[in-house]
């Protein structure tokens, strides 16, 4: 470990991966105990309890090792507080598993991270820490603690998402997707049925810092497991690469992403998945190219669904930008209020295939 405290962000970077696999934990506990089955009562209660429980454990770890960071993350407590039966209960709950989920290795889970949180009541303020406005001075940490909630439901891809922006810039990017395979040559689909939570063979954190590379490594219960460079497809024939698409019709444009891949000449189907899984699968070249494109002239993308992937994906070799190809802007605040969708792609392929997203939503 010695010879990595000389890097840019070294100390960032571990306490980063460790807060996000020990935060993994959290969820997939709440996903047996408490998830399977319950999509089609619609119940959303296990979102509820591994969001909060996992930005809890998160910000926890920040704040021990930064105190003087911002924190811009998905979720307040506000629903977790008062004295009414359900607040009381959910609190109850969350606080169980997040006095109760550490990582099985000391160094890690008190050395590094700083050990389990005091009390009921420090959970909650740790969870309303993470209401920064964001904006583009500063060290400011961006968290969705479980990105892609559908897919977390029905045992599916999701992520726990956490970045670090200072003065604006993605310095260092950490994605943990539970559900991915290890073995990225692995035939790739959305759902991985519910019994593959936690399954050997599957669990992986990504990680990047900014001007040193990405890397992958599968998801421990310790301390981290050993890690290896990732890159994007090199791609010569454009008509063989692949789509990777969100699973939700509502939050990419499903039809406008056939006919660019029809313009493209790409014939194989496109691989839909919730969550940024999406960037960590293209990053280490299991798909190619992810399109998010608008299905709304006024929604703004939250910060805290990109940090982490956008800089992932261009230290491995690729290229990020919106619709217009500008580059993702994440020094305006929670949204990223001047950007458009997102096109995502090997870097040798970005501009044609911009090119064709644009001509299909005549984007000018
Ligand atoms: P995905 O799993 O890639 O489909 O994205 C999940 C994320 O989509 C969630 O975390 C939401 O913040 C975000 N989202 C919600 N509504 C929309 C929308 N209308 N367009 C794009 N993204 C959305
Ligand atoms: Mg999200």
């Amino acid at each position: 470990m010695a010879s990595s405290d000389s890097l840019p962000y070294a100390k960032e970077l571990l306490v980063a991966e460790l807060a996000v696999q020990r935060a993994s934990l959290l969820t997939k506990r709440v996903f047996h105990e408490t998830a399977k089955g319950t999509v089609s009562k619609d119940d959303k209660s296990p979102v509820t309890i591994g969001d909060f429980g996992a930005q809890a454990l998160i910000i926890a770890a920040l704040r021990h090792n930064f105190p003087a960071d911002q924190i811009v993350a998905e979720e307040e407590s506000a629903q977790l507080r008062g004295d009414g039966d359900d607040a009381t209960a959910l609190r109850a709950r969350i606080w169980d598993l997040v006095r109760t989920t550490k990582l099985d290795d000391d160094v890690a889970e008190t050395g590094v991270l700083g050990g389990a949180v005091r009390s009921a009541d420090a959970m909650l303020e740790l969870i309303d820490s993470g209401d920064s406005k964001g904006g583009r001075s500063g060290r400011i940490w961006a968290l969705d603690p479980i990105d892609g909630t559908k897919g977390f439901l029905r045992g599916g891809q999701y992520a726990v998402c956490l970045g670090l922006m200072v003065d604006g810039e993605v310095e260092v990017g950490v994605l943990g997707c539970p559900n991915l395979p290890v073995d990225d040559s692995a035939p790739l689909s959305a759902d991985v049925g519910a019994d593959a939570t936690d399954a050997e063979g599957r669990g992986v954190i990504f990680a990047a810092v900014r001007g040193r590379g990405a890397t992958s490594r599968p998801m421990g219960k310790g301390g981290l497991r050993e890690s290896r460079a990732i890159s994007t497809r090199p791609i010569s024939d454009l008509s063989a690469a692949s789509f990777c698409e969100s699973v939700e019709a509502g939050h990419s444009n499903q039809g406008g992403a056939a006919q660019i891949a029809q313009k493209l000449g790409i014939t194989r189907p496109s691989i839909r998945m919730d969550s940024q899984a999406k960037y960590g699968s293209i990053a280490r070249g299991a798909g190619d190219i992810y399109l998010r494109l608008p299905t709304s002239k006024t929604y703004q993308e939250k910060i805290w669904d990109h940090t982490a992937g956008d800089l992932i994906v261009r230290e491995a070799g690729g290229y990020v930008t919106d619709i217009t190809g500008k580059r993702l802007d994440f020094g305006h605040g929670r949204t990223l209020a001047e950007n458009k969708g997102v096109v995502a792609a090997p870097a040798a392929i970005h501009a044609q295939v911009l090119k064709a997203v644009q001509e299909v939503l005549e984007v000018n």
